[in-house]
């Protein structure tokens, strides 16, 4: 049997589960829409159906104060319980078994009700919380056990008390956030005494047939975080308080070190794991940037954990399991831990969903069902855009060929791949590969295509993407002017120093793409700790140590006219990461800039008014975009007269990135 470890059964208490695979806890925001609970329900149950052995829900908050924004979802009536019943029925009818997570959001709480163990505020929430009395301690762990005891009511077969990511409990655990003098504060068994009561009456409560997760914070990445002597501590007297199972968790929200982002190495924290496994005698379960059946499985058979969490992995294809169990592991729509579409959106109160994978928590909206009316349909373009709207039109019937006048498919996303840190883009031009074969679309690579080669087709989909924008500056002509598509190519060698024209999401790549030498640290994880200053053995207190950062390989300028901060306006999860790890390699970042001249000497710009001459061998142009359709015009000039679609960047390039190019072509050909 493939992935033989990963699909062996394990038993939690009393409950076995089919794999050990464990659908980690996702925020989807259906919580709060109308008609939720039933679009969760169908969002578990292709999970379910997907061969997921075990899922945990997004978090639920105890009481009004805890919940992660004023008006999330709650779990603290009958009422609430009964709403959930959707969901645990669904699961529990297709064979799959479900927990609730118990989140208290404590100081990250946004609201402005929140509570703490002290009153210090958490730098990454405007609202200061005010400090809980011993008394509201006592009802705050009360309201925990009911949660729980209301979450049996609704069928769930467990919960999973979220005790890491630097939420309420593990505000309680360190000094940091804690600085109670009472039996909750002062030394580490009184700051554990809150998880550890909440575990205990909680169990007391419910009984022992039901799955308690403790989820354990295993590295905090923050200053004056856990030291590696107290989280194995903790874990002992978790499971002597009654817990089922132990989840490894890494990292508080606000610490400074990307934990899930695309460019941390698959698997990065796993071993980490092993410290906890080695000492408690209930299963342990690790997690993090594990996205393949091969990793997970190499991880199993390491014996790092017992089982592996996964969660966005879960979003890219809810048939990950069933594709190892037949092992076509190759067939998976992986996760490129790119967060544009779940985490970004949890964030931004929009519905979460997959920029590879559309269907993500729209089940019940966008289905790609047989059509009853098969089409001759020609797709011109096989970036994201054309690549994912012919494969969903040829999955429901349609006669589907597709052009590009490049060799291979994946337009932008092969200049994406490049990037150090952005290696998991591969993966999507693999899987499409794969989608596109398997439906038997007719390819045409290598072909630059013309109007009058369209003539015969049913309707015509335009997915020609983009032209780079070449800004008008004086000397825009020198030879040291380059495209960001001729640095990616590697059509020009490019010198010393270098300055970019443009700081949007390609400038940064470009950026980091020339500041680069050697190995990219996505693929070396010791490289990787030590330039984001990891101690992954937890030796130093919160697993920090001083950064050990590769020099430039250039002197780097990116250069924008907008006064703002460079970089403002990057993904909300990741622009951070990005900004951090140019300053890491000085990159000179600047705005408020007006291009004067390129000449021989170099770039001439004036910055308030001041004029500067920056030397640079090379100036790379990342102007932003604009939508490339000559075929629009030359389709109606030879006098075609059926429907032509235009998609992804060929439609409007403004704003334009691979979620919204795929979820375009993915509701276009659900429709056509
Ligand atoms: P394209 O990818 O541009 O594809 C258009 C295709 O049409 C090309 O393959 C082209 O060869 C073909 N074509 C054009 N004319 C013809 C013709 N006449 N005949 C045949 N074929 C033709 N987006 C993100 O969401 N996240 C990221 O992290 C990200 N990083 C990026 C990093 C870099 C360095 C770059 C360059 C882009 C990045 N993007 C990212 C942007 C993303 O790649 C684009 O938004 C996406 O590729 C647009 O898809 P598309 O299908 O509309 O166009
Ligand atoms: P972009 O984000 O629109 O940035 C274009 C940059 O060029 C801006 O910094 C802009 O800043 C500058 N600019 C625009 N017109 C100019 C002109 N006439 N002269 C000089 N400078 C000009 O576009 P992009 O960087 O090309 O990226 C394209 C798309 O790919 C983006 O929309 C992005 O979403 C996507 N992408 C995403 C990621 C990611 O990590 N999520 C990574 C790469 C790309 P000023 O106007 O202030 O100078
Ligand atoms: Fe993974 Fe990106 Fe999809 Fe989120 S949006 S699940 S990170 S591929």
């Amino acid at each position: 049997m493939p992935f033989e470890k990963l699909l062996s059964p394990i038993t939690l208490g009393s409950t076995t589960i089919k794999n050990r695979l464990l659908m980690g806890s996702m925020h989807t925001n259906l919580e709060e829409v109308e008609h939720g609970f039933q679009r969760m329900a169908a969002f578990y149950k292709e999970r379910v159906v997907g061969g997921v052995g075990l899922i945990v829900t997004g978090g639920i908050g105890p009481n009004e104060e805890g919940a992660v924004a004023k008006g999330a979802a709650l779990m603290v009536t009958a009422d609430d319980a009964k709403n959930h019943e959707v969901i645990t029925r669904t699961v529990h009818q297709h064979g799959g078994k479900i927990c609730m997570q118990i989140l208290h959001a404590g100081r990250y709480a946004y609201n402005p009700e929140l509570v703490a163990p002290s009153a210090i505020q958490a730098p990454i929430n405007p609202f200061m919380p005010r400090e809980l009395t011993s008394d509201d301690v006592e009802q705050q762990i009360e309201d925990f056990v009911r949660c729980a005891r209301l979450a049996k009511q609704a069928g769930y077969d467990g919960v999973e008390i979220m005790g890491s990511e630097g939420y309420l409990i593990n505000q309680f655990i360190v000094e940091h956030t804690n600085k109670r003098t009472d039996q909750w504060g002062g030394e580490y068994k009184n700051r554990i005494r809150f998880p550890l009561e909440i575990i205990k009456r909680t169990r007391q409560c419910i009984g022992d047939d039901f799955i308690i997760i403790y989820r354990l914070s295993m590295l905090d990445l923050i200053e004056n975080g856990s030291s590696q002597q107290e989280v194995l501590q903790l874990a002992k007297e978790v499971e002597k308080a009654g817990a089922t199972v132990i989840n490894t968790g890494i990292g508080w929200h606000e610490a400074r070190v990307p934990t899930i982002a695309t460019s941390v190495p698959r698997a990065l924290f796993a071993k980490i794991s092993k410290q906890v496994k080695d000492i408690v005698d209930i299963p342990v379960i690790t997690s993090n940037r594990i996205n393949t059946p091969e990793v997970a499985e190499q991880i199993l058979n390491d014996g790092y954990a017992d089982m592996v969490s996964m969660a966005r992995p879960l979003l890219a294809d809810p048939e990950f399991i069933n594709k190892a169990k037949a092992d076509k592991s190759d067939n998976i729509n992986t996760c490129i831990a790119c967060n544009q579409a779940c985490l970004d959106h949890t964030f931004d109160n929009k519905i979460s969903s997959c920029l590879v994978n559309p269907r993500a928590a729209n089940e019940t909206l966008l289905n790609f069902l047989t059509t009853t009316n098969a089409k001759h349909i020609a797709v011109v373009g096989a970036g994201p855009a054309g690549m994912a709207f012919a494969t969903y039109a040829a999955q429901r019937g349609h006669k589907v060929s597709l052009f590009d006048k490049h060799e291979e498919i994946g337009g932008q996303f092969n200049l994406a791949k490049q990037i150090p840190g952005k290696e998991e883009f591969h993966e999507t031009i693999r899987y499409f590969g794969k989608r596109l074969a398997h439906e038997n679309i007719s390819m045409h690579l290598g072909c630059e295509v013309r109007a009058t080669m369209l003539v015969d087709f049913d309707e015509v989909v335009l997915a020609t993407g983009i032209a780079p924008r070449t800004p008008d500056i004086k000397g825009i002509n020198h030879s040291k002017v380059v495209s960001y598509t001729e640095v990616l190519n590697k059509t020009v060698a490019i010198g010393k120093r270098v300055a970019i024209i443009g700081a949007g999401g390609i400038g940064f790549d470009v950026a980091e793409y020339l500041s680069h030498q050697g190995t990219s640290p996505a693929l070396d994880k010791q490289l990787y700790a030590k330039e984001w200053g990891i101690d992954l053995n937890n030796r130093q207190r919160g697993g920090l140590q001083p950064k050990h950062i590769t020099p430039s390989a250039r002197d780097i300028y990116l250069l924008q006219r907008k006064a703002s901060k460079v970089g403002k306006d990057l993904g909300k999860t990741t622009g951070w990461i990005h900004r951090a790890s140019l300053k890491n390699k000085h990159v000179a970042m600047l705005s408020n800039v007006q291009y004067r001249e390129i000449s021989d000497h170099g770039l001439e710009i004036s910055i308030d008014g001041e004029i500067q001459l920056l030397e640079v061998d090379h100036v790379v142009i990342c102007a932003g975009q604009m939508s490339f359709k000559p075929l629009h015009c030359e389709l109606l000039d030879v006098g075609y007269e059926k429907p032509i679609h235009v998609i992804g960047g060929a439609d409007v390039a403004a704003e334009l990135d691979a979620k919204r190019a795929i979820n375009q072509a993915a509701w276009l050909a659900a429709d056509i």
